[in-house]
């Protein structure tokens, strides 16, 4: 954890080792996405477990991940295809626009 994350994380305000529900909200997402520190995740996750507020805001996060998730169109397969098609044609030239398409 940096200087400046460890700092808003034990304000005097909160009480020392406290997590302060401000320092979690600078953090959340990366959290979520399983980008922060073990020593942050830890703090973060012990601060998810007692705060209401910051629970909800990470359930309400990983609800709209997932939702986000599962819209997700595959790419269709015939786009894939011609973009094979057009990557093996702009290999198989001798340069550019040698080829018309
Ligand atoms: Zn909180």
């Amino acid at each position: 954890m940096n200087r400046f994350l460890r700092r808003l994380f034990t304000r005097p305000s909160t009480g020392s080792g406290m997590v302060d529900c401000v320092a979690v909200g600078k953090v959340l997402q990366r959290y979520l996405d399983g980008a922060t520190d073990p020593e942050t995740a830890a703090l973060v996750s012990a601060h998810l477990d007692d705060c209401r507020r910051c629970g909800l805001e990470a359930d309400t996060y990983r609800t709209i991940k997932a939702a986000l998730a599962t819209h997700r169109q595959p790419l269709p397969a015939d786009a894939v295809q011609r973009l094979r098609d057009f990557g093996l044609q702009l290999a198989q030239t001798d340069g550019p626009n040698r080829r018309s398409i």
